[in-house]
């Protein structure tokens, strides 16, 4: 066994294997994987195997393309040919014109990685799958590629490859202790010997914690029991002639599939049981749960109305296995929270399906930092502090429940509700506060007009339109008030502050005290990484001069991993977050800075306090330190406030506002006046795909201050010329909005992805963000938009519709 080596790998299953194989192919060969017991004792030895090339955003549908061309090019390898059943097909049934409308879109998106699904009727789902019957059935999603992988074969070919390349696989070799030291590098120990090594991935399927521990971290993954069953053989499925598809059904929640001449049948039944809370058994390995289909009656009466043919046939083998599931069903591929040179790739709930692409972007990130797509969906930092072992069980729980019933845009499940609140929450519901979820955090989303008030759950503008119109309108004509809960805050002291965020932004730093700057963090490769407000502090009885870096809610850990990374040795700089402390209040329109003045001592006027200014001051007796910025495009205030006192400042702005008509408003309102202004939002129009320029954001970058992150990059790519650029557009449709990874089609060629969209109420308008080929980025263009199936005319338009001269921030 190695006593040094680059990167070790510990489990062997899919995720082990994919990720070895993976670095070898991106350039690290020296690399070892090691596995407790044989490969793919874990989980993977008794998947059903399954191979898709459905999701729900473009991430995945590109990795799950990348697995499903693998697997072919291994199944394809006459040195060690392997068993994958590719192109059977398969179908997700829907018997909900609203289910349709999902799967039209999933379709648009992803033609926008040449991944062609087929929405089809009932009748046509019956054509193709000979076993099923069209009652209570409307149609479903036609995935070409579908099918089903040989789980053992699969690990075995490419550990084989991994092999050739140099790599080493040591069996039965359990690891019982981790080190770091203080050079960020890591001891494997394992029974058979310590190996020294620069980066560890955790790959250990269900026993992930048990690993975790060792570092001294809890994954937020918690482990259903889940069924199948094999029948025997089925005369109609012997002499169809053809392979049938599979099936996944989220009517009756179970998915199916062909096993010989018969099928494989799986289950989501409701009466689900976690796995493993309180330990695992360590002779667990290659082992099942005891089979319990009295679980599963509710589920399997569904499967039998839909395909009588299965009343008939015989069960021969049942089992039920551990599988891994996480706060959003999507697992963590990336790099673990508040560890340096360590990563991990677990809660993985189609490993058989995923895996070859989840190993492929995690070689990409852990070799180059970074992967060919925006991995944010899969990334461990995007659950923070909620995230622990009890919310993750009852997300798994509701997740497992609704295992193929994809979430609609604005769609917030109930389980693990609510998970992040400040005192003003329970306040805020009793004014008819609907909540949004933003990183655990109970966000409002818009005021009911009564507590029976409900909104469907639609692609389509539904029935908030007028409400999030009204609450528009207040805000133009005369002040609301808004909470911002869980926005980052990283408060950054010490001398060399600012030269440090010099060189971690693109732009100019701002460094004046009392004045707020928006700036944007790029990657090596010259990528946007993050968006930041950095606001100059002065000294008072609150602190030193000091800094306070702001950014998106979810971007907590994230920004945080990135700062503090990158500080140098010797360096005199402390980050410290507030993120959980403090809570902003946002007091918009042109009325807002009457109600400030009421119930804040000083000179709020234009000349005393401009735009961009900032200033410690009380609201009412409430501590605060307001920053003159907009998200709405309004006169506004951000008003910070800690939230031992964020009942008190509310008060006093409520009371302030009484005499000007103040009316609260929530996120939809944002949303829909951040898109008249052309702000973007961090992780849906600012990713890691694309650089600033293409981004359009020309004038946040300074090439020629002193060297940043990213800086030599950026210039080749500058001289490489964008790919694609961002622009507005304002469509032609009015029932329901762009929604992010639509495609846009010009000459039945795809030629842009949309990112944002929402109705434009100040201007009336239907607005989008898109990235589209540059060639179409000219004001005036016209595009076709697959706007969930309808083709919809859409108009590049000038950026920032809404007062593009910013003179009502500025009054
Ligand atoms: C019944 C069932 C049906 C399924 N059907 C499908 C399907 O149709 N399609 C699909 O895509 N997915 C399916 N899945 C899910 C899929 O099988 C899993 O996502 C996948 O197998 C997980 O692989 P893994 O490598 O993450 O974990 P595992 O296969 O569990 O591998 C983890 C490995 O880590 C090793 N390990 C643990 N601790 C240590 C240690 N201390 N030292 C060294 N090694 C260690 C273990 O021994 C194990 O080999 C199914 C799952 C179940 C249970």
């Amino acid at each position: 066994m190695k006593s040094r080596t680059k990167a070790v790998v510990i489990g062997g299953g899919i995720a082990g294997c994919s990720t070895l194989y993976h670095l070898t192919q991106e350039g690290w060969t020296d690399v070892v994987l090691v596995e407790r017991n044989e490969l793919t004792s874990g989980t993977t030895w008794h998947s059903a195997a399954q191979v898709t090339n459905f999701g729900m955003n473009q991430t995945m549908v590109g990795l799950k393309s990348h697995s499903i061309r693998l697997y072919k090019e291994l199944a394809e390898d006459p040195d060690y040919p392997i068993n994958y059943h590719h192109g059977d097909g398969g179908i997700r049934l829907a018997n909900t014109e609203a289910q349709m409308q999902g799967y039209r879109h999933f379709a648009s998106m992803a033609r926008g990685m040449d991944v062609h699904f087929e929405v089809i009727d009932a009748q046509e789902c019956a054509r193709r799958h000979p076993l099923i019957s069209t009652e209570n059935l409307i149609g479903g999603l036609w995935d070409p590629l579908d099918g089903d992988i040989d789980p053992a074969q699969l690990c075995q070919a490419l550990a084989r490859r991994a092999r050739k390349a140099g790599a080493e696989v040591y069996r039965n070799t359990p690891v019982t202790a981790l080190t770091q030291h203080s050079d960020d590098t890591w001891t494997v120990h394992t029974e058979h010997g310590d190996i020294d090594c620069d980066v560890v991935v955790n790959a250990c399927g269900y026993r992930v914690n048990e690993v975790g521990a060792m570092m001294g971290v809890h994954h937020p993954v918690a482990s259903m029991e889940h069924q199948y069953f094999l029948t025997e053989e089925i005369p109609a499925i012997r002499d169809a002639g053809h392979r049938m598809p599979l099936l996944r059904c989220p009517i009756s929640d179970y998915y199916c599939r062909q096993e010989k001449n018969g099928l494989l049948l799986g289950f989501y039944e409701q009466n689900c049981k976690t796995w493993g809370m309180d330990g695992i058994d360590p002779n667990f390995v290659n082992a099942l749960c005891p089979d319990d289909l009295d679980r599963v009656t509710d589920v399997l009466e569904g499967a039998f109305a839909r395909m009588p043919a299965l009343m008939e046939a015989g069960v021969h083998t049942v089992v039920n296995g551990p599988i891994t599931y996480t706060i959003d069903g999507a697992p963590l591929v990336g790099p673990i929270p508040g560890k340096r040179n360590a990563f991990c790739i677990i809660g993985l709930r189609a490993g058989l399906g995923e895996g070859g692409g989840h190993g492929w972007l995690l070689a990409q990130q852990i070799v180059h930092g970074e992967a060919c797509y925006d991995t944010w969906c899969l990334d461990p930092r995007r659950f923070t502090g909620h995230a622990n072992v009890e919310l993750t069980a009852l997300k798994a729980i509701e997740d497992y429940q609704n295992e193929f019933r994809f979430h609609f845009p604005h769609e917030h499940r109930p389980a693990g509700r609510p998970a992040k609140t400040t005192p003003l929450t329970p306040v805020l519901a009793a004014e008819g506060a609907e909540f949004t979820v933003i990183n655990g955090w109970e966000r409002v989303d818009y005021i009911k007009p009564s507590p029976e008030f409900t909104h469907a759950l639609s692609f389509d503008f539904d029935e908030t339109f007028d409400l999030v119109a009204a609450e528009v309108a207040s805000v133009q004509a005369g002040v609301g008030l808004a909470e911002v809960n869980g926005f980052n805050r990283i408060e950054i002291t010490g001398a060399d502050r600012h030269s440090f965020l010099d060189r971690m932004l693109c732009g100019t730093v701002t460094r004046k005290t009392g004045r707020v700057g928006l700036g944007y963090l790029l990657n090596h490769h010259g990528m946007i990484k993050a968006e930041a407000t950095v606001a100059n502090l002065p000294a008072s009885d609150r602190g030193p001069e000091r800094v306070w870096y702001g950014s998106a809610a979810a971007s907590e850990f994230h920004d945080m991993d990135w700062l503090t990374r990158h500080i140098r040795a010797g360096e005199d700089v402390q980050l410290r977050s507030l993120t959980n402390d403090q809570t902003i209040l946002i007091l918009a329109g042109p009325k807002s800075r009457d109600v400030l003045s009421t119930c804040a001592r000083g000179d709020w006027s234009a000349q005393a306090f401009p735009w961009l200014s900032l200033r410690e001051c009380y609201v009412g007796f409430a501590p605060a330190t307001v920053m003159a910025v907009s998200f709405s495009g309004e006169l506004a205030y951000e008003i910070h406030v800690p939230n031992a006192s964020l009942y008190a400042a509310y008060l006093a702005l409520r009371q302030a506002g009484e005499a000007h008509g103040l009316n609260l408003f929530g996120a939809r309102a944002v949303e829909s006046m951040r898109m008249e202004k052309s702000f973007l939002h961090w992780k849906a129009d600012l990713i890691t795909e694309f650089d600033p320029f293409e981004t359009g954001l020309e004038r946040f970058v300074k090439l020629d201050k002193s060297d940043f992150i990213g800086r030599d990059a950026l210039l080749k790519r500058q001289s490489d010329g964008p790919r694609k650029k961002l622009v507005a557009l304002q469509l032609q449709a009015t029932d329901q909005p762009a929604h992010p990874g639509a495609s846009l089609i010009q000459d039945g060629q795809v030629v842009g992805t949309v990112t944002s969209g929402a109705w434009g109420h100040r201007v009336g308008l239907n607005l989008a963000h898109a990235f589209v080929n540059p060639a179409l980025a000219e004001v005036g263009t016209e595009i076709d938009l697959d706007s969930c199936g309808q083709i919809v005319r859409a108009t590049i338009i000038p950026p920032s519709p809404y007062d593009p001269g910013f003179d009502r921030v500025k009054a």
